[in-house]
């Protein structure tokens, strides 16, 4: 396996920028994916780094022209090396590298279609799932929903990998850079792998956040309106973290 794919490298770099005959998708990686490639690579270690996701139970894609790269199935992301790149185009079809694309391909793909994405970035995080259990909307403990696009939703519950998930996503999703998944995670989107990430991590804050506000006896936290909320969104947007 490991020989086979030192082999694959070897073709690719001879004929960059060619159809391969031996590539099992076709088309060989392009200057721009593999930069993509490494800086999805990187999102994902992080993702793992930083507790957001145990394992490989999340995945990171972006979007280079119309090619979406994407985590591939079951592989932790510390062994992913640039020769593992695997692409779709916008409809799911396969057009680069021999890995099986994730699971929940669905989820990234009608985020594309429906938004101007640049990288979206999917986490099982345990505070977020853990409040995406409670209510089916994060109750608004913090400004920094504003950055998000305003009250977090919860998409109700369906199998993952589903397009029934999928929709159920969208919908959540309105007006928003993110949203909860029942029982499941998270998932936001953005113009790059940094901003995608970044709202993950906001969320999953805000999600901890609130479980702790809400978790001492006898008391329960204020909580700001959809207006306060509204207002900070506007100030963050002329702070530069448009998108
Ligand atoms: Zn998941």
């Amino acid at each position: 396996m490991a020989e086979e794919q030192r082999d694959r490298r070897g073709a690719r770099d001879a004929r960059e920028g060619e159809p391969e005959a031996g590539e099992p998708w076709g088309r060989s990686v392009r200057p721009e994916e593999a930069d993509a490639w490494e800086a999805l690579v990187a999102t994902a270690r992080r993702t793992v780094s930083d507790g957001l996701v145990v394992g490989t139970s999340g995945n990171v894609s972006v979007r280079v022209g119309d090619t979406v790269l994407v985590t591939p199935s079951g592989v932790p992301y510390d062994r992913l090396t640039p020769d593992d790149v695997t692409g779709v185009d916008l409809d799911g079809g396969r057009v680069l590298g021999a890995l099986v694309p994730t699971s929940e391909l669905p989820m990234h793909l009608a985020v594309y279609r429906a938004t101007d994405a640049g990288a979206v970035v999917h986490t099982h995080a345990v505070h977020a799932t853990a409040v995406s259990t409670l209510v089916p909307e994060l109750p608004l403990i913090h400004y920094m929903a504003g950055a998000l696009g305003g009250p977090v939703r919860v998409a109700p519950y369906a199998t993952y990998g589903t397009a029934e998930l999928a929709e159920n996503m969208l919908r959540a999703l309105t007006d928003r850079t993110a949203c909860l998944l029942q029982n499941h995670g998270t998932i936001a989107y953005g113009a790059t792998l940094d901003q995608a990430y970044d709202r993950t991590a906001q969320l999953e804050w805000m999600s901890r956040l609130w479980l702790t506000a809400s978790s001492v006896p006898g008391l329960s936290p204020a909580l700001l309106s959809e207006a306060q909320v509204a207002e900070a969104g506007e100030r963050l947007r002329g702070y530069g973290q448009r998108g």
